[in-house]
């Protein structure tokens, strides 16, 4: 391992000091980007196998050669001059598809000077290791060493981004993946501008009904609780059903045959839900899920893979690979894997499937949306905020977003450990994704009653619209543009707010 490493930084240092300027007309540009992205595939490829293996143990895993390989790559200096030189005047290219290429190639470039910076992947891989839990305890640092370690490795990507003209790595995050930071936050507004009458009221109706003058988070319990029985899997299998046999009944109802697809589910004992892997797209997909996971995490999974799975388009850098930031937008894959999860909980999919009588669900979840909406942009603003300054006190900082968007005083109490949520090293600023999900397979869904009807769960067609507006065409469209495409709207959080009366 170490070995790989140093290769790779001697690497680095020789591809930055060759410093030729280099011209190349439209057609050699395409030609270029092919061979770069042939290069590119394999080390997706390779990076994808080596992730699998990690989570299944299937063979031996090595995560450092596709990781060294990415960023030999991305520090080429002809590829960096070439981009840029393109991307300064990306008007002038007249082809739209390479256009498009330039594009993604220069956000991703952005991204590795932070993200495959040796001194950041360094220290990411290596606390990656010590806290997947695969080491014995007393052979890693101390829990305060861990958290000081990951306070180091994020204002290492704050300075780089810094570098690099963005206001800190948060920023960078959400430009880079096509959402944008500012657009981001007039999200948040509007979210805590419409959610506010109906929080209010939930904490006045309990403030009257537990005869308190002021809330703290324990008095939430009950509620909490019916939310997660009303967001509750409908579904259930019985002895004679396999989750596999299910998700192939509910695909094959709007059209696809699960037994043609080229994918791969391992059931297996992991410490997270399930996680999709696209090793090859669209040839070879496989995912793993926890052990007495629901259906919904299932169908969520498989919603990777069938974005995958579908896609045509044939130049790598815009196939969705999901290993190097500045590839596309987590959140509009998280929406597409939501959409697949979205058909459990469709109504007349459940009355199909479901083995009991459901109702009430959606009054419950309409009256509560209001509170986990505010409580999901905690978790979400604590990492944006906390970017702004990282020598800000974290536990201070969480106080002070439960005091402003909840009205709690003090949840958590004096410390914040970092080292509890291996997000902030593996996934970071990644939360606010799931957000978007949810709104993107609402929209989704919406759309698809409104072309198919009422029974739409249960249309061949159904499939074909999927792919045609949502997965075939990769990364060629912006996925604000998708969506517009797809269901006559960008994002639609207006919408979304209204269907639970906001
Ligand atoms: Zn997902």
């Amino acid at each position: 391992m170490l070995i790989v490493k140093k290769i790779f930084l001697l690497l680095f240092v020789l591809t930055f000091s060759i410093n030729a300027q280099i011209k190349v007309n439209e057609n050699q540009l395409k030609s270029f980007l092919d061979e770069k992205e042939k290069i590119y595939e394999d080390i997706c490829i390779q990076m994808g196998i080596a992730n699998w293996n990690v989570y299944t143990q299937e063979n031996e895993a090595d995560q450092n050669t596709p990781k060294a390989r990415f960023s030999v790559l991305f520090s080429n200096d002809s590829l960096n001059q070439i981009i840029n030189g393109w991307h300064s005047k990306i008007e002038n290219i007249s082809n739209d598809t390479l256009k498009r290429r330039v594009e993604v190639w220069h956000r991703v470039l952005t991204g590795a000077k932070v993200d495959m910076d040796p001194e950041v992947f360094e220290l990411e891989n290596q606390l990656e290791e010590w806290l997947s839990g695969s080491i014995p305890k007393e052979e890693i640092p101390s829990t305060q060493e861990l958290s000081n370690m990951i306070l180091h490795l994020m204002k290492l990507r704050n300075e780089k981004a810094i570098k690099l003209g963005y206001e800190n790595y948060a920023v960078m995050m959400l430009d880079l993946s096509e959402i944008g930071y500012n657009w981001f936050m007039d999200f948040v507004d509007e979210i805590l501008k419409r959610t506010k009458p109906h929080y209010d009221k939930i904490i006045n109706d309990l403030k009257k009904e537990l005869k308190k003058d002021t809330i703290t988070i324990f008095d939430l319990r009950g509620i909490i609780q019916e939310y997660y029985m009303a967001t509750g899997d409908a579904i259930t299998l019985n002895e004679n059903q396999t989750m596999i046999g299910m998700m192939s009944s509910i695909l094959s109802d709007i059209g696809i045959n699960y037994e043609e697809l080229p994918a791969r589910f391992v059931e297996k004992e992991v410490p997270y839900g399930g996680n999709g892997l696209a090793i090859n797209v669209p040839n070879d997909f496989r995912a793993v899920v926890n052990v007495g996971m629901p259906l919904s995490v299932w169908m969520h999974e498989l919603g990777h893979g069938l974005q995958a799975m579908f896609t045509t388009i044939n130049y790598p850098i815009l196939e969705g690979y999901e290993w190097c930031l500045g590839e596309g937008c987590p959140g509009y894959s998280e929406g597409m894997a939501e959409t697949s999860a979205r058909f459990t909980r469709n109504t007349e999919v459940i009355k199909k499937y479901s083995q009991y009588e459901v109702n009430n669900q959606n009054s419950v979840i309409n009256k509560y949306s209001a509170m986990f909406l505010r409580f999901s942009l905690i978790s979400v603003l604590f990492e944006i905020e906390f970017y702004k300054d990282l020598n800000q006190d974290p536990a201070v900082l969480t106080n002070n977003l439960y005091k402003d968007i909840l009205y709690f005083d003090n949840p958590i109490g004096s410390s914040l450990n970092l080292s509890e949520n291996i997000i902030y090293v593996s996934y970071p600023v990644y939360l606010q994704n799931y957000m978007l999900a949810d709104i993107i397979s609402w929209q989704v869904h919406s759309k698809l009653e409104e072309v198919f009807g009422k029974e739409y769960g249960f249309n061949k067609d159904v499939s074909n619209y999927l792919i045609k507006y949502f997965y075939s065409s990769g990364e060629y469209f912006p996925w604000q543009e998708r969506l517009l495409n797809g269901t006559g709207k960008e994002l639609d959080v207006d919408g979304y707010l209204k269907s639970f009366g906001y």
